[in-house]
Formats: C-alpha cells, structure tokens, sequence
C-alpha cells in the first residue's frame, strides 16, 4: 500500500477502536413491577428503551465531568443494569453497578416524569462510576454532593433544591454540597475531576487545601459570603 492509504486504513481502524471504546458498556434494564400503578406509569412515560439511552448519555456525561476520556481511567465496569421495582417510598438506590428506581415513586411524581427520572438516574450513574465508595458509610455527603453536582450541571435541577449558597454546612450532601462544590469548581476548572480522582484512596478534607489551597472551613465561608452580598 501508499503511504496514503496506510494512513487512511490506520485512520479508519483508530475511528473503529474508538466506537468499540465507547459502546463497551451494557445497559440492561428491566420493570418487575409493571403490574403496579407506578410501574405501568414507567413504562409509559419512560420505558426501558429510553431508560438504556439516558443511562448511555449519563455515563458519557459523568465520564466528561470526571476528566476520564479512556477506559483506562474509569471504574472497570462491563455492565449497568437498571430495574424498576417495588421499594416502598424510597426513590432509588444503588449498589455496585445496579440502580434500584422506585415504581411507587415514579407513580406520585407531579411533574414532567422524563425530567424529573432522567435526573434520578443522572445521580444514580454517578454511584456507578464515582471513586471512593469503600468511604461512603463514614463520608456520605461527598459522594452524594458529586451525585447532586453532576445532576446539577446536566440541568436536571428539581424545584425543591437550595438555590447557590444555602444550607448550613457543607457537609450536608446532596444539593447544598453540589451547589458547593460548583462553586469549588468555579475556582478551579475540574476540580470535582480531580477531586473524585483522590477519592480513590478515600477521602480526606486535606483534598480540598491540595487542590484550592484552602481549607474545607475557609472555602465554605468563604462560599456563604458571597452569596450573603446579594
Ligand atoms: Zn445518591
């Protein structure tokens, strides 16, 4: 071959490597309580094709927040399987790579239901690929403020959420540190990359001086004056 279709074959064999790269992941999804009011509403409203896409775009998504273009630098995950089921009030849970989405919970949902499940879902991907979790039981609030950070930058923000700068205390978890740790990240492009990066080794609060050279106290202080100016 010329030295120009050898160039061509390698472009085409490097499109095709980068194709298997990005499809290696297996969304399985199932409703086991389609016999239910909610999950009849799931399937309906949201259904188990659409369910595979937005699991597919959610993990793109979190791997983009995460700074993790290759396989190599992602939790080594073959298969993310969802199952609509009956779990009593709980909106959803994950445990390893399965998320649990409560039937009962997307029969009461008030709003848009593809809106509002897509941001579930969002967060619960997040507990799929994040590092850290053998650290959960003692730190929750970190894993579940990221959750909420990447659920906040896809703009799945649900109406009940702290608007910038509420709650009293960082460590709260959920919105009040994904609003945070936004503005953690306004500091320092990819900070929240670079923070689920140590998370690896668990965590400690000396991530946030070894990043933003502040501590975690003078950061949130300093988070909650500038948005008591206003
Ligand atoms: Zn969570």
């Amino acid at each position: 071959m010329k030295l120009q279709q050898v160039a061509a074959v390698a472009a085409l064999v490097a499109v095709a490597l980068a194709a298997t790269t990005a499809s290696a992941v297996t969304f399985e999804v199932s409703n086991t309580a389609s016999s239910t009011a909610g999950g009849q509403r799931f399937d309906q409203a949201f259904g188990l094709d659409y369910s595979k896409q937005v699991l597919s775009d959610a993990s793109t998504f979190i791997w983009a927040i995460f700074n993790q273009p290759s396989e190599a630098d992602r939790r080594p995950v073959d298969t993310v399987t969802l199952v609509v089921e009956d779990i009593g009030e709980r909106i959803a849970f994950t445990i390893g790579n399965g998320i649990h989405l409560g039937a009962q919970y997307v029969g009461g949902i008030s709003g848009d239901v593809k809106t509002e499940v897509s941001g579930v879902l969002y967060h619960e991907a997040v507990h799929v690929w994040q590092w850290g979790l053998q650290d959960y039981d003692v730190h929750p609030w970190i894993f579940e403020g990221i959750a909420d950070y990447v659920r906040l930058k896809a703009d799945y923000v649900p109406g009940h959420w702290v608007a910038a700068g509420g709650g009293d205390k960082w460590d709260k978890g959920y919105d009040v540190t994904a609003r945070f740790l936004d503005y953690c990240d306004s500091l320092k492009a990819g900070f929240v990359a670079e923070m689920n990066g140590k998370l690896r080794d668990g965590y400690s609060d000396d991530y946030f001086v070894q990043i933003l050279g502040k501590s975690v106290e003078q950061l949130w202080n300093d988070y909650k004056a500038k948005y008591s100016q206003g």
